[in-house]
């Protein structure tokens, strides 16, 4: 009998990009990632009818999907980092076309280069009369980002979020990128993955909406999330439709949860109900203790 779970038995496999848009403040971080969840899955499915659930994909019916975390903003993306969770492939840097590199374009800069994350620059609000993308792109140089167009390997898209121009180009430049990057993951074995969102529903009670790295992560399974510990009772996919299993990359709602988690908590999978309970309260008395060791300090 072959035994499994050997090396040799993973299965690597090509997984789609994950995304988070960045950039200053009024720039239209929110306004993008609005016009781009619209052409989402799931707001197909839903007749147009889209929630915030704290990721999306788009681009499932060409079979190029690209998942974008749906919190727009350096806040996000420095919390998941501290906590240890590497989710981001890529950084939309939106720059406002008008308004040019602000302080929070250049600290978005600093954030993608520190997590060692490449950039694709979205010159946004291209539709205004007083835009002026070439003088963004000189200024971007100046900075120091090697732009394509000047010879280096950041990729530039003119983009109106109002108009909804520029996403196609958008999403191809993000598909160019991962390609480049070669994003791979073991898709069979135990699932390591992380929390970009949760919430609390009246009826169903905690929900996590997860981004599973490697393996695959099945309903049924005991979990340790963080300090939190449930069975998973069921995943749910964007378009809120049931589904057996995730696999790495494709952002998805478990339920089963007992209590709330934070965004950027990892998820674990574990053998027993028993073995959850152990390890979460193992988290959580450490947790507490490196609490009261800061405010002591
Ligand atoms: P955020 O703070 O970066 O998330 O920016 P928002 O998405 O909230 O956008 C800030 C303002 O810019 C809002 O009034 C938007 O309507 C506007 N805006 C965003 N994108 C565009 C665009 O492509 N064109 C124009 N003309 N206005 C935009």
């Amino acid at each position: 009998v072959r035994r499994l779970h050997s090396d040799e038995d993973a299965q690597i496999l090509p997984r789609p990009p994950v995304v988070t848009v960045m950039g200053h403040v009024d720039h239209g971080k929110t306004s993008l990632l609005d016009a781009l969840r619209q052409t989402s899955l799931a707001a197909k499915e839903a007749g147009g009818i889209t929630q915030h659930l704290g990721a999306f994909v788009v681009g499932m019916q060409s079979g190029a999907p690209i998942t974008f975390l749906d919190t727009p903003g350096h806040a996000a993306f420095s919390a998941m980092r501290a906590r240890g969770a590497a989710v981001t492939d890529v950084v939309v840097l939106v720059v406002a076309a008008d308004d040019g590199v602000m302080p929070q374009t250049l600290e978005a800069m600093s954030h993608a280069k520190a997590a060692n994350v490449p950039i694709v620059v979205a010159i946004n609000k291209c539709d205004k009369p007083d835009a002026t993308p070439e003088r963004v792109k000189v200024q971007l140089a100046s900075e120091g980002l090697p732009l394509e167009e000047m010879g280096g390997d950041v990729q530039v898209v003119e983009v109106s979020a109002t108009n909804k121009s520029g996403l196609d180009q958008l999403e191809e430049a993000l598909l160019l990128q991962a390609e480049l990057m070669d994003l791979k993951a073991r898709i069979n074995g135990p699932a390591q993955a992380y929390v970009v969102e949760a919430r609390l529903d009246k009826g169903r009670g905690p929900l996590a909406t997860a981004i599973v790295k490697a393996g695959t992560l099945v309903c049924g399974q005991h979990v340790v999330v963080g300090c939190e510990w449930g069975r998973i009772r069921s995943i749910r996919d964007m378009a809120r439709k049931v589904i057996p299993q995730a696999t790495p990359a494709m952002p998805v709602e478990i339920e089963g949860l007992k209590g709330l988690p934070m965004a950027g908590d990892d998820i674990v999978v574990v053998e027993s109900e028993e073995r959850a309970r152990m390890l979460s309260e193992g988290r959580r008395k450490k947790h507490e203790k490196d609490r009261l060791l800061k405010l002591e300090e």
